[in-house]
């Protein structure tokens, strides 16, 4: 049993060896995906933390659901013709792993509001009766071609308002809340030039007659479209309009236009929401070509896009959203109106970074308070417990070591921090510390005591 073991175990280690051996080049993240480092993720932290505050003053609390979802849910809640659905998605079986489990379809997740209804369905949200105003931050995954503002790891900023309808889900005054949320959101982060465009997409059953009439005009002509527009054409005509293939634009200008099959009250609704807008200043386009991709939506839907130039290439929208008074009964839940919108977060941060930089170049890091530099490596420890009392504080500090010489201190501390205080056996013998100021080249002796309100 013995020698039996161990012969496996060298076994095991030579294959991992010579597996190792043949493996000399470097691993690299996945196509599509990207590590995101400091300095520039003290950006993404910025970002999400005006978007809680905001949030927060609007009354929305956070949800975090699962990144990966039952197929199910995507194939239902998103739809079985769209691009995400039929091309974009990370799915893969997932094996039993005890005769109690079965085998299962699983799903990353590619967007964040059918994760969120399932919720809402899953925890009877909507039991209470009140109105649920929740927001996600996170990741989401498409198989998409990745360029620049694309990726196939991508993380979105999204808020979903939802609720029976004695809460007032399905009011007007929710899309407007919304979208001037949005508008004060993106002006708090400092985001210069974006536009609000919107439409109505009409009610679930405009939708169909829309549809049909859609068919009905492009069948003459969509032999004379581009591959992609003939195969939306059959498959899911609304697509059409979202298209940016330059020599169908004259054809799809001329197609029937939603606004003229909307209900009555579809057409009220938007009225209203426009109505609102107009009350708090927010200014938008109505562009009636707008529909968007996912078929969960009705009537309202939206997109904030930004002006070319801003640091997006070709990939100009910067969040889009809508309302989707049906998806809740299409996953099996209750009758839920909501509405909602997802930021490209990655899309947000290159606009701020060319804002900033005029390049797209990452923004500098902020400076830290003090480096401390102690004098021989006898000073280590008290290097180390003054850092402790000055970041006990609050003030950001990085310690140096007692073996590098005091030219090279001086060059590391001026790199990242604002002052440098140098430990040597006279300033411990006193309770003193000496510090040089590098903005102004000053440079004092004083005593330990004073050292924050000098740093500060
Ligand atoms: P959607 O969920 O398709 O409505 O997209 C909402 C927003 O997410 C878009 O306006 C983009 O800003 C962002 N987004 C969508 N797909 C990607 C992607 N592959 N990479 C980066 N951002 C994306």
């Amino acid at each position: 049993m013995h020698t039996n073991r161990a012969t496996q175990s060298r076994s095991l280690h030579w294959k991992f060896m010579s597996t190792l051996a043949k493996q000399t080049s470097v691993v690299k993240a996945v196509r599509g995906t990207r590590d995101l480092l400091p300095p520039e993720t003290a950006l993404w932290n910025h970002v999400e933390s005006v978007a809680r505050a905001v949030f927060a003053r609007y009354g929305f609390g956070e949800i975090r659901t699962p990144i990966f979802e039952d197929t199910q849910l995507f194939a239902r809640g998103v739809g079985e013709e769209t691009d995400i659905v039929s091309k974009e998605m990370y799915t893969w079986e997932d094996r039993a792993r005890a005769q109690s489990e079965k085998s299962q379809s699983l799903t990353l997740r590619p967007e964040n509001t059918a994760g969120v209804v399932r919720a809402y369905i899953e925890h009877k949200l909507g039991e209470r009766g009140d109105l649920q105003k929740l927001y996600y931050i996170g990741p989401q995954f498409r198989r998409e071609r990745p360029q620049r503002g694309r990726y196939r790891q991508f993380w979105q900023i999204g808020v979903e308002v939802l609720g029976p309808i004695s809460s007032g889900a399905e009011s007007p005054i929710r899309d407007a809340e919304v979208l001037e949320m949005l508008a004060t959101l993106l002006d708090e982060l400092g985001i210069k030039g974006w536009r609000l465009e919107l439409n109505s997409v009409g009610s679930a059953t405009d939708r169909p007659r829309y549809v049909a009439a859609l068919r009905e005009a492009l069948a003459p002509v969509k032999s004379r479209m581009c591959e992609d527009n003939q195969r939306r054409a059959e498959t899911n005509p609304l697509r059409v309009l979202d298209s940016k293939a330059p020599e169908d634009q004259h054809i799809i200008n001329a197609l029937p236009k939603i606004a003229d099959f909307l209900d009555d009250a579809s057409r009220e609704h938007f009225a209203a929401v426009l109505a609102a807008l107009d009350a708090c200043g927010v200014a938008y386009t109505v562009n009636p070509r707008l529909v968007r991709g996912l078929d969960y939506y009705t009537r309202t839907t939206f997109e904030f896009t930004v002006p070319d130039g801003s640091g997006l290439g070709t990939q100009n929208a910067l969040l889009g959203g809508g309302r989707y008074d049906g998806l809740s009964e299409m996953l099996g839940g209750p009758k839920a109106p909501g509405i909602g919108f997802a930021i490209g977060e990655d899309r947000l941060i290159l606009i701020l970074e060319e804002q900033a930089t005029g390049t797209g170049e990452p923004v500098a890091a902020q400076k830290l308070d003090a480096y401390i530099a102690p004098m021989g490596i006898e000073r280590n420890a008290a290097a180390l417990a003054l850092a402790r009392e000055l970041r006990r504080a609050g003030l950001s500090v990085e310690v140096g070591d007692g073996t590098f010489r005091l030219k090279k201190s001086f060059e590391a501390a001026d790199k990242v921090a604002r002052h440098i205080i140098i430990l040597g056996e006279d300033e411990l013998a006193t309770h003193t510390a000496t510090v040089k100021t590098f903005a102004t080249g000053e440079q004092v002796k004083i005593a330990q005591t004073e050292l924050q309100s000098l740093l500060r």
